[in-house]
């Protein structure tokens, strides 16, 4: 009668040990998983930001990186791909995620 007892008394303690482990075991992840994401973006993903070209001749659009001194509605001075017409900026954007870079 007595064994039984003391064995859950043991076994609750222990429940009890195990559970302050794993919650302090948790917040440290947390903090460093925390801490190793934010890195991970700062270091793999600087802020890039695209410009969108547009020709003015044919509206054939080209996406390329930003340039220092572009502006919207800059005239570029780049020739249009498709038909070798002036290009300007229309759009100067950072794309939100790689997904929709690619659409
Ligand atoms: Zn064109």
């Amino acid at each position: 009668m007595n064994i039984p007892g003391v064995i859950l008394q043991n076994n609750m303690q222990w429940l009890d040990y195990l559970l302050i482990i794993s919650i302090v075991v948790a917040i440290f992840a947390f903090m460093l998983g925390n801490r190793g994401m934010r890195r991970a973006n700062q270091f793999s993903r600087p802020p890039e930001i695209h410009t969108e070209l547009v020709c003015s001749d044919c509206g054939f659009k080209e996406i390329r990186r930003f340039k220092e001194g572009d502006y919207i509605g800059l005239e570029t001075g780049e020739k249009c791909k498709k038909c070798g017409g002036p290009t300007f900026v229309n759009l100067i954007y950072t794309p939100t995620s790689p997904l929709e870079e690619k659409s």
